[in-house]
């Protein structure tokens, strides 16, 4: 089976699990963890950050950061493919009892321009406009990113304005790969960042929120209050520390896979409106009278799975457990695919 459903399916390499059974392990409430130490030190130095915080999910570290940067009756904009808004569940307006002002922006991005016109005016009866939330890469969106300077009008925007800036970075190495873009650069840009460490990186749990001290701190207690308080998990930690260590660069040929692809699935007549392949996500429309569950049934029968993102959407993700002898398969199975 060639699993591209997304790149959260990859499983712990002997070397990460080698590390995960060498770690040193303490009660991580009490902060006494060495291992989850390590691991929020390095993500804050390598976004050049005060604090990290480590959450068990990038959900959970996307919804601390928000409620930690907001009061209710707030207001967020966000683009309106983006994962906070798309795909948690409405945790902005659960967790945190704001509204949320959505913006179409191209290829899941928005600008400073779009941004400033959304901003609301002061008035007893409307939200007040507080945070902006950019993704990077854009999951649904179809892995595109952001350059640093497409960044820029907007974080001068936003300190103009006094909003808070958070990046839902998930995927931000697999833009950095392309744009060769430093870390302590994307970092500078934002109050808050989230990484994902079970993506295309391959831990098998995990991500990390960074800030500064004072936002950390209320992050950590925020939390516990989400049951997110984990004791011993250094465990998992070493695995986050062994993809951040190891597996960086490795995103590169993903990126590369899913152009390669997406070039062989752009000649398929079946399919038509790939989106820019930018990084490692691959999203096109199968055309009617096919359905995207239909291709996906066929596809199945020759051993690949891919995800279903709307009635004739299909999405294939490539990650660290997509390996080139694979790739050459999809080759083959999509050059001669009817
Ligand atoms: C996967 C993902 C998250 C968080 O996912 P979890 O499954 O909760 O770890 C957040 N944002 C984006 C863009 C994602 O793709």
């Amino acid at each position: 089976m060639i699993n591209l459903m997304s790149d959260t399916v990859t499983k712990p390499t002997a070397g990460m699990l080698q590390a995960m059974f060498a770690a040193e392990v303490g009660d991580d409430v009490f902060r006494e963890d060495p291992t989850v130490n390590r691991l929020e030190s390095k993500v804050a130095t390598l976004f050049g950050k005060q604090s990290a915080l480590y959450c068990p999910s990038g959900t959970m570290s996307n919804q601390l950061a928000i409620k930690t940067h907001t009061q209710p009756m707030d207001e967020m904009i966000c683009e309106e493919s983006s994962h906070v808004f798309q795909y948690e569940n409405g945790g902005y307006a659960f967790h945190s009892g704001i509204a949320v002002n959505l913006l179409q922006g191209r290829f899941g991005k928005i600008t400073a321009a779009q941004v400033e016109a959304a901003i609301k005016p002061e008035y007893d009866w409307l939200p007040r406009t507080r945070l902006v939330v950019l993704e990077n890469t854009g999951n649904k969106a179809g892995g595109s990113y952001y350059t640093l300077p497409e960044i820029d009008p907007i974080t001068a925007l936003c300190q103009r304005r006094k909003l808070k800036l958070h990046l839902d970075g998930a995927r931000i190495f697999n833009a950095l790969v392309e744009t060769g873009e430093s870390t302590t650069e994307v970092g500078k840009r934002f109050d808050s960042i989230s990484v994902c460490l079970s993506k295309g990186l391959g831990a098998p749990v995990g991500s990390v929120l960074v800030g500064d001290a004072d936002f950390i701190q209320k992050a950590r207690r925020l939390r516990k209050a989400f049951g997110g308080g984990m004791r011993q998990a250094g465990y998992l930690a070493a695995a986050g520390l062994y993809a951040l260590e190891n597996h960086i660069p490795l995103l590169k040929k993903d990126n590369e896979h899913a152009k390669q692809i997406g070039r062989l699935l752009a000649k398929l007549p079946m399919v038509e409106n790939i989106r820019p392949i930018q990084t490692n996500i691959v999203i096109f429309d199968v055309k009617s009278p096919f359905t995207g569950a239909q291709f996906l049934e066929k596809l199945l029968t020759k051993g690949i799975k891919g995800s279903l993102f709307g009635v004739q959407t299909v999405r294939f993700v490539f990650h660290l457990d997509v390996t080139p002898k694979m790739v050459a398969q999809l080759v083959t199975i999509f050059e001669d695919f009817t």
